[in-house]
């Protein structure tokens, strides 16, 4: 038994000061005040006074890092993007793949859940796979290569669905032909639908939410928004995603994608448990200023600007982010609590996708997946993982 004691403990939905966290193996055993928590007396105790415990990060949406890209299909590749998200306090992810042709992808997959089920000390968990393209919009691209948007065929549909317990998520354009028979097929198998890279209007959005469709992807970034038709006025996606209560929503939250305003006005609208934070990093973070590739394109970071372009540098290619940089940002420069932030970066994602069983909160039988925080910067002191003392 390990047992933490002294910390401001953000669960994250409650705060207890001068907290106790005590971990049995890999799984939290007991959480509570110095009064309600009895530590056991060959406890290990560590005195982490004057800092911050809160649950480890969870990123739903993050596709590379250190040079390495899920999608790159190599088993190191996946390490490598693994490593650099879990140095900064992402212990669970979701490696989300880009739009490639769907035979590559299935390779893509295999590489992941070979990981998956090999996991090494030094990488976030990888809780299973986000499939995000090629079933896109072309109008609502944004990095994805116009050539490689398509949907499936019936083959190709029962090959991913083959794929269904390694297959968290999959983001689709909801007003392609075929999509809803699609939605049915993924619901059906627990698979979560997420609308994204999408020129849909709002009358769309909620058909696709009726078959099934629960979550968005980066709210006003590849989503379709109002629009006037002749004379009248349609709403798309974005509207959909921040009225509809059945709908749950992320931001990239890195301080280019979005402006404080609109990162404000998804906060109000959907609150801090429909709300997630993600870093859609691309295989520039974690690395400094360069040229990089993206689905066979080429895109820069440039020296003094923590985001990539586009060849033409007129659109973003991803961020180069990671959710601790989202929480330091929404907390320090947009003034959303702390409390709500961790909430975000953690129990709120877990749930969206349904892996709040397992980690997203500092509670007893969940995953000890602890971090500890400098309460005025927000940088991380020591990342415990799976109850294993894994930095500091
Ligand atoms: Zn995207």
């Amino acid at each position: 038994m390990r047992a933490l004691v002294n910390a401001a403990v953000y669960t994250p939905t409650r705060i207890i000061p001068q907290g106790v966290v005590l971990c049995e193996g890999e799984r939290i055993a007991a959480v509570g005040s110095a009064r309600q928590v009895t530590i056991p007396a060959d406890a290990e105790v560590i005195d982490v006074s004057g800092l911050i415990a809160c649950p480890g990060f969870v990123d739903i949406h993050t596709h590379a890092g250190d040079g390495g890209d899920f999608t790159d299909g190599t088993p190191e590749a996946v390490r490598q993007a693994a490593r650099r998200h879990r140095r900064a306090g992402t212990t669970s992810l979701l490696a989300t793949t880009s739009s490639e042709v769907l035979a590559h992808i299935f390779g893509v997959f295999g590489a992941i859940r070979e990981v998956m089920e090999a996991p090494a000390a030094d990488e976030a968990r990888i809780l299973g796979i986000h499939m995000e393209g090629p079933f896109l919009s072309l109008e609502q691209r944004g990095a994805h290569p116009p050539e490689l948007l398509r949907m499936p065929d019936a083959a190709e549909r029962e090959q991913l669905l083959a794929w269904a317990p390694w297959l968290r998520c999959v983001t689709l354009a909801p007003e392609r032909a075929g999509a809803l028979e699609l939605i049915d097929a993924l619901a059906a198998r627990g698979i979560v639908v997420a609308g994204g890279h999408s020129d849909g209007t709002y009358e769309q959005v909620c058909e696709a939410m009726n078959r099934g469709m629960r979550h968005t992807v980066h709210c006003w970034s590849g989503m379709s928004t109002v629009r006037r038709i002749k004379a009248k006025r349609y709403a798309g996606m974005v509207e959909a995603s921040l009225m509809e209560e059945g709908l749950t929503t992320e931001i990239i939250a890195d301080g280019y994608h979005l402006p404080s305003s609109l990162m404000r006005m998804a906060y109000r609208l959907k609150g801090p448990s429909r709300l997630a934070l993600v870093s859609d990093a691309m295989r520039a973070s974690g690395l400094g200023p360069g040229t990089y590739h993206l689905s066979g394109h080429i895109c820069y970071v440039d020296e003094g600007e923590a985001v990539a372009y586009t060849e033409d540098r007129l659109a973003f290619a991803g961020s180069v982010a990671t959710l601790l940089q989202c929480v330091q940002q929404v907390v320090l420069t947009v003034g959303i609590s702390l409390i709500d932030a961790l909430c975000m970066a953690s129990l709120t994602p877990a749930r969206i996708m349904g892996l709040d069983v397992l980690v997203g909160s500092l509670e007893p039988g969940k995953l000890a997946d602890i971090l500890l925080l400098d309460p005025a910067t927000l940088e991380v002191r020591r990342i415990i993982q799976g109850g294993e003392i894994v930095v500091g």
